[in-house]
């Protein structure tokens, strides 16, 4: 008897026609002789109608309240879920994060899980049910709701999988497996058939949103092999995992890219110890995380500063940064919100140089300044102007030959 933990997102329980399917499916699992723990997302939009609920009422809702509402998503589909299964003749149980004991810290909104009571669902289990857990949820030490971010029900499934100590963690979602890069922008876009946890991080932070981050993170800690797979379709999908002896080791991976970030300059600064700091300091005073970072050549006794935060943090750190320019005497500061960030991703890139000028190159056949450039040991990131994304993205795409398998480029290139 095998132990399976199976996480199924917003849109394949987004019907009650997806519903019953699941319920086919847990339930042939079932009868194979398989124990079964599933994982569920609210109904698909339902997360973002709370929300939108929420906001209707308070610019800023209590962060404690917007756990209670959100978690009710999830509590949905728990209960439809569980009587779906029992409609086909197959006992199963349903709970909430904070009754199956998932205990997180109290960071509402963005919690983190410290510890899963397991026993529950194993007595469940022995009794030949099938256990249906909400995702994305869990409770404080104190009782209080708390909700993981979104996205935040791959990190339950991979966090149960970890306690229950299942062989693997299956997340179902409405595409096969994971690409080369979103198949909505690139239809040639091509599954993955294996990526190691640390390039599925990379392709997660730096944009790529089928897996939560943290999700990754915890399944990389615990050893806890994922599996992406299509709730719709039949297939393999991609597992990720530990580099394993003998796996390919492409030069590129996939690209990732995202438009939650906004930059901010400032221009003429006295160049003279302590710029960094006085410029970033009451930024991260104001509990804003800055991502890229770059300083100018100083020239004539002063220089520019550039970085870029969060896009919802943008209206505050430009306030923040008008008033350093002020006390600093700094001559003017510049915002723009319309940026894109694209990033390249591949753990061969260690050992390949000409990754980096292959990117720039194919972005200036295609007419697009690069903005700015960061780079780690396995990624390359630029920021361009928002509008060219989608081309960007697409010539990348190409130019790696991403969409031909096996993903190995010539090294021509
Ligand atoms: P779920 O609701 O099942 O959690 P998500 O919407 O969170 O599903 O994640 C699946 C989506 O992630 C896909 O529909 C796809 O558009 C998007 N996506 C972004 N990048 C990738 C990628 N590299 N590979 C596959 N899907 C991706
Ligand atoms: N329902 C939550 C969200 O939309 C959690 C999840 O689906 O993973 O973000
Ligand atoms: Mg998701």
């Amino acid at each position: 008897m095998t132990l399976i933990v199976q996480k199924f997102g917003g849109t394949s329980v987004g019907t009650l026609e997806r519903i019953e399917a699941i319920a086919d499916k847990l339930v042939a699992f079932q009868r194979r002789g398989d124990s079964l723990v599933a994982v569920v997302s609210a109904m698909s939009g339902e997360t973002n109608r709370l929300l939108a609920l929420a906001h209707e009422i308070h610019s800023q809702p209590n962060p404690r309240e917007l756990d209670v509402l959100l978690s009710t998503g999830e509590q949905v589909t728990i209960a439809l879920l569980s009587i779906a299964i029992e409609k086909r003749g197959i006992p199963a149980r349903s709970y909430t994060g904070s009754q199956v004991y998932i205990r997180t810290d109290s960071a509402h909104n963005k919690a983190r899980i410290q510890e899963i009571d397991a026993k529950r669902i194993h007595d469940d289990l022995r009794q030949g049910r099938i256990v249906v857990v909400a995702g994305f949820q869990g409770a404080d030490e104190k009782g209080n709701i708390t909700t993981l971010g979104r996205g935040g029900s791959d990190t339950t499934a991979v966090a149960l999988t970890a306690a229950l100590e299942a062989g693997e963690c299956q997340i179902y979602t409405d595409v096969d497996g994971v690409y080369t890069t979103d198949p909505r922008v690139v239809p040639e876009a091509r599954r993955l058939a294996r990526l190691t946890y640390e390039e599925m991080l990379e392709l997660a932070s730096l944009g790529a949103k089928v897996l939560q981050i943290r999700a990754v993170e915890f399944a990389s800690k615990h050893h806890v092999p994922l599996r992406v797979l299509s709730s719709f379709e039949k297939g393999e999908g991609t597992l990720i995992t530990s580099e394993v002896e003998g796996m390919e080791e492409p030069l590129i991976s996939g690209i990732a890219f995202n438009i939650d970030e906004a930059k901010l300059t400032i221009l003429g600064v006295p160049d003279k110890p302590g710029v960094a700091y006085h410029i970033l300091g009451p930024v991260a005073d104001a509990n804003i995380g800055v991502d890229m970072i770059i300083q100018n050549v100083g020239r004539d006794g002063t220089t520019d500063f550039t970085f870029t935060v969060h896009r919802n943090d943008y209206l505050k750190a430009l306030e923040i940064l008008r008033e350093s320019a002020s006390t600093l005497g700094a001559r003017e500061v510049r915002g723009d919100d319309k940026i894109a960030k694209i990033s390249v991703v591949g753990v061969g890139m260690r050992s390949h140089a000409g990754i980096a000028s292959t990117m720039f190159h194919t972005l200036a056949q295609e007419g697009i300044n690069i903005q700015t450039i960061s780079t780690s040991e396995i990624k390359i990131s630029v920021v361009i102007e928002e509008k060219y994304l989608e081309l960007g993205v697409r010539a990348l795409h190409s130019a790696f030959e991403l969409e031909k398998a096996p993903s190995r480029i010539s090294s021509s290139l």
